[in-house]
């Protein structure tokens, strides 16, 4: 399905609210910081709860989700920009247990899958940057894309947000063994009809790039892999921050388009030539 674009801007699909505890302003004021930027439509996506008590201090606690939803709800009054109900959810051994119902029952515009862990290891968190530091750097890619696989093969996402996450702080792996590991698991994201998300956040951490690399952008477009575009905001001055870039990456990676989605359904538009932020 093609359709041509209708904005000037991208859609920002990964916007935090204070309800997941690490994240700052006024809901109404990530809306006007996009207004003001020229985002035609933004989508909050805010850690989902999880009542098995996984990792509670990063994430909203089941009993404000619907503080959330109704925070969200109150800022869809037809007026722009658009707003999208959504969340990022974790994927971890045996978050299907709760996912499968739980998600399917909220009626979501957008869920996005992300790893924020392998085994008890936040490797992403600052707070445990260390232990890089004692462990094997290409073992421990191995086991994170072997999670992605998993993620995807569960079906219960829409797209991979932050998908080589685990080189925030510059352990990365050659392109090599890179490429050998991130296969697999992109031809079982292509395999599922998930999409990938181009999360401008790195920009702003240690290793000062796009999640995912150019790299694997590349190896996503040739499996046609549809693409969205989240700035993963903390604070509304981070909505749709450093979208020209991702705009270039996807273009030096060959993508003409992107996806839009409403209700977990997706449609694809034109990408602009160019951003008018
Ligand atoms: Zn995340
Ligand atoms: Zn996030």
């Amino acid at each position: 399905m093609k359709k041509q674009s209708d904005f000037s801007s991208l859609p920002d699909y990964h916007i935090h609210t204070i309800l997941c505890k690490h994240a700052k302003g006024k809901i109404a004021d990530y809306r006007t910081a996009a207004k003001k930027n020229g985002i035609t439509e933004i989508c909050f996506s805010d850690h989902c709860p999880n009542p098995d008590g996984y990792d509670p201090d990063h994430r909203m606690e089941m009993k404000k989700f619907e503080t959330y939803r109704d925070m969200v709800s109150r800022l869809q009054d037809g007026k722009p920009p658009t707003v999208l109900f959504g969340i990022e959810a974790d994927y971890y051994e045996g978050c299907e247990v709760f996912l499968r119902e739980w998600l399917a029952a909220q009626q979501f515009d957008f869920v996005l899958g992300s790893i924020h862990y392998i085994e008890d290891w936040g490797f992403d968190n600052p707070s445990q940057r260390h232990v890089w530091d004692s462990v094997d750097v290409k073992e421990t890619w191995r086991k994170y894309f072997k999670l992605v696989g998993m993620l995807a093969d569960s079906r219960l996402f829409d797209a991979v947000g932050h998908l080589d996450l685990p080189k925030k702080f510059g352990f990365r792996p050659s392109d090599t063994d890179l490429k050998g590991m991130a296969r697999p698991a992109l031809d079982r994201i292509a395999g599922a009809d998930m999409g990938v998300e181009l999360n401008t956040s790195g920009l702003r951490r240690p290793v000062g790039e796009i999640y995912p690399s150019p790299l694997i952008v590349s190896m996503a477009r040739e499996r046609e892999i549809p693409i969205c575009f989240g700035s993963d905001a903390h604070a509304p001055d981070e909505i749709g921050a450093g979208f020209g870039l991702a705009l270039n990456l996807a273009r030096e990676a060959g993508y003409t388009q992107y996806f839009r989605i409403r209700g977990r359904t997706k449609e694809l538009v034109a990408l602009p030539e160019t951003l008018s932020v």
